[in-house]
């Protein structure tokens, strides 16, 4: 099978990751994408995250409605901090009957140079581009000369189409923590578990 893996803290899973997965998916690109929650991001050493395997939970709770979209925790079992190509590696090892893509946002494709190891990662694995939209309001498009993923070779696969999801965990916590109704960004049982277990709210 072809996986994206779509790599996060997922601090909380929210909408938007859950509808970029399965655009992906619907596009053909993959065959299935795994939302790997990540332990520890080392571009997000200093942030206080929740414990990984309620983070991972959560996830398993938003995707169960998604046939080709798994929650994966296969990065809790690596060194850490995490690294993108590490964890890539591992991947192929472990299931060496399947490909492996990476699903990033054009805000990380932006940072994707200081990435350890970027090159290699390019020049083994297809890197899958969608547009951002930031908490800030700002929009990082894709040019429209590049390609929406019918280009047979290119490496990245841009994606220009993709829809804009503009909601993000971090805006997502302030709320939880100001008392403010999140339920519109959340997965119905993802909300009912946060509210339950009193999660963010400092
Ligand atoms: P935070 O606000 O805590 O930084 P986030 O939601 O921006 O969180 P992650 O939890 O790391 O980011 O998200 C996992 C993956 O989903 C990352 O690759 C991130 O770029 C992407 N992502 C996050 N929010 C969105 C969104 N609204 N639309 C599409 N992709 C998103």
């Amino acid at each position: 099978m072809k996986i994206g893996i779509f790599g996060g803290t997922y601090n909380p899973v929210h909408l938007g990751h859950t509808a970029l997965a399965n655009y992906i998916c619907n596009l053909g690109l993959v065959d299935e994408v795994w939302l790997m929650v990540s332990p520890q991001n080392p571009f997000k050493q200093d942030h206080q995250l929740l414990d990984e395997a309620v983070r991972y939970r959560l996830v398993t709770l938003a995707v169960r409605d998604f046939p080709r979209l798994r929650a994966s925790d296969f990065e809790f079992r690596l060194p850490r901090p995490s690294y993108t190509y590490v964890t890539l590696h591992e991947l192929a090892l472990a299931y060496p009957d399947d490909t492996f893509s990476l699903i990033i946002g054009a805000d990380n494709w932006a940072k994707f140079p200081a990435w350890r190891n970027s090159a290699d990662i390019l020049a083994h694995y297809p890197v899958i581009v969608y547009p951002r939209e930031m908490v800030s309001g700002e929009r990082l498009m894709i040019s429209d000369g590049d390609s929406d993923g019918d280009a047979t070779n290119a490496n990245p696969i841009f994606l220009p189409s993709a829809p804009l999801y503009p909601i993000s965990s971090t805006a997502i916590r302030c709320a939880l923590a100001a008392g403010d109704d999140v339920s519109p960004w959340l997965d119905p049982a993802v909300h009912d578990e946060i509210i339950r277990q009193g999660l963010y709210r400092q």
